[in-house]
């Protein structure tokens, strides 16, 4: 039921919030509290073809811009949100429930994709060839697509828009964001900064919404494509209409990523990791470690380490006070979720696994009716139990015990997901094996999140992403803008070529 005294959070079109008051609207809560903080606006027809339409009569304006102003305003952008990061990472903190320090830290990587994007005429410049024939000249050149849509999920509110609309933007595009319901402010709070920083009206739009508002970017004539991130199911829904429409289509899905442990690997590196990787934001990461493959006999001496380690996380309200230090973790994004987990703890202990520390009976430093859940270590999962192979997407860690590298690398490799994986090993023959084999979009050797930088590309293999590109880096350059050919001859007047109806030769 909606609670008329709350706030309403409202689209942000043509650069204005919209005034009228939504037929639908959907509660955002406080995860730390528990409680509803405002009601966020779920757009209706109306509201989708007007986010579309101020879009579509930007983009002339827009892509015609010299690449100085509008390399100006990006740079503007950069340092707006640079000096007032922390103002953003308190609202994500308090939407989202992760501690501020790793809201901000989010905000960081998204930072380097608007610094990536600052260098777009750089990537921009065609190819130019003379004389391909006598007198002729061929060149090339990239131009935006159009109106393009994001539709966002709730665990990057800020950096997973931002790994995509700077690209969009700089190359002369103009966008229609649809961010997660779950914690809607971080996109409308950008787009205000945008607008300070000088972007024209209508080049940025946040378009609020369930799947009415995502249908309505699926089906619509003026959207040119769409950058998807979420979960499988409708990764795999969004590619599959989206192309059905003719639009060009990326859709970045879910995980279930592996940690290799060889026996020569720094078992307290290892312990450290598998804690930040495993536990971190709550374990609502795609790119979180949630399962560790124990080559043996190691697995009895990382699990004294990690359980000493988890004995020691504070679990509390993101949002640190000045009686309230930063704790490690913070709650999780809804109830329901956190119910979800919970149901994957049982889960695995019901198919016989040892679960050795039970999030389910944390006691946090937070409001009671917050949505807690601490961290979670379960020994011995079996691979064949619903809580290894299906994504989880919480503070919950499994150990598998396996005899030998080419038994970690097979359950790796035939699992669903391919997104995230890494190794831990003193070995480089080893890790440079595992590099060549493994069947996985992104890969680490000792390092637990090998989320790449953004001038590389992020994306995984097999169920974690559809369609051929990844985001950011010189693959999200290429994915909003189109090339053309051009091919010129300008006759020397003293010369003329004639009637020729065949090929010319030279
Ligand atoms: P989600 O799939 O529920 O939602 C993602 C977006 O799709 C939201 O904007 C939501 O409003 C919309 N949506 C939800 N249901 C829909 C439907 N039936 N039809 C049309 N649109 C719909 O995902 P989430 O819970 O917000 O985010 C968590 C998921 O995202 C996890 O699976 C995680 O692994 C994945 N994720 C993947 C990456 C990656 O890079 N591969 C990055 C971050 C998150």
């Amino acid at each position: 039921m909606t609670d008329t005294a709350l706030p309403t959070i409202q689209h942000w079109i043509n650069g204005a919030f919209s005034t009228a008051t939504p037929a639908r609207t959907s509660p955002v809560f406080n995860p730390a509290l528990g409680t509803a903080t405002s009601n966020v606006a779920l757009a209706d027809d109306a509201e989708i073809n007007a986010a579309i339409a101020a879009a579509k009569a930007a983009f002339p304006g827009w892509s015609n811009t010299s690449i100085a102003k509008r390399q100006n305003i990006i740079f503007k952008f950069r340092e707006l949100l640079n000096e007032r990061k922390f103002e953003l990472a308190r609202i994500i903190t308090s939407e989202h429930g992760k501690v501020v320090s790793d809201a901000a830290g989010e905000i960081q990587r998204g930072l380097e994709v608007v610094e990536l994007a600052t260098g777009f005429p750089h990537i921009m410049k065609g190819d130019f060839t003379e004389n391909a024939s006598t007198g002729v000249d061929v060149f090339s050149i990239k131009q935006a697509l159009g109106v393009v849509g994001i539709i966002s999920p709730f665990n990057f509110p800020a950096m997973v828009p931002m790994w995509f609309f700077p690209i969009a933007i700089a190359v002369g595009n103009t966008v229609v964001l649809k961010p997660s319901e779950k914690d809607p402010s971080a996109a409308v709070w950008l787009a205000e900064l945008w607008k300070e920083a000088g972007l024209p009206d209508g080049v940025f739009n946040v378009l609020h919404g369930d799947k009415q508002a995502v249908d309505g970017l699926l089906n619509h004539d003026d959207v040119a494509a769409i950058s998807f991130v979420g979960s499988t199911p409708i990764a795999q829904y969004i590619y599959e209409t989206a192309s059905k429409n003719g639009k060009r289509v990326q859709a970045l899905g879910g995980a279930k990523n592996h940690m290799l442990v060889l026996p020569d690997a720094d078992l307290d590196l290892v312990a450290d990791q598998a804690i930040n990787a495993g536990y971190g934001s709550a374990g609502e990461r795609c790119m979180a470690i949630s399962v560790v493959l124990a080559i043996e006999p190691v697995a009895d001496k990382l699990i004294e380490k990690v359980t000493e380690r988890i004995a020691k996380l504070r679990i509390g309200d993101g949002t640190p006070t000045d009686t309230h230090k930063e704790p490690d973790m913070g709650p999780i994004v809804s109830e329901v979720h956190r119910d979800k987990i919970a149901s994957y703890i049982q889960i695995a202990k019901d198919d016989g696994a040892d679960v050795l520390v039970d999030g389910r009976t944390i006691q946090a430093e937070g409001a009671d009716g917050g949505f807690w859940l601490g961290p979670t270590l379960i020994d011995n999962l079996p691979t064949t139990s619903r809580a290894y192979t299906e994504e989880i997407f919480g503070p919950v860690l499994g150990i598998v015990r396996v005899k030998s590298f080419e038994e970690g690398v097979e359950l790796i490799n035939t699992g669903q997901f391919g997104n995230g994986t890494a190794i831990f090993t003193n070995d480089g023959g080893a890790a440079r094996r595992f590099q060549n084999e493994i069947q996985v979009g992104m890969i680490g050797i000792n390092v637990p999140i090998p989320v790449p930088v953004a001038y590389y590309s992020f994306g995984g293999w097999k169920d974690s992403a559809f369609g051929d590109s990844k985001a950011y880096g010189l693959q999200g350059f290429h994915f909003y803008t189109r090339e053309k050919a051009v091919t010129s001859r300008w006759l020397d007047p003293a010369k003329h070529g004639g009637i020729n109806l065949g090929f010319p030769e030279n």
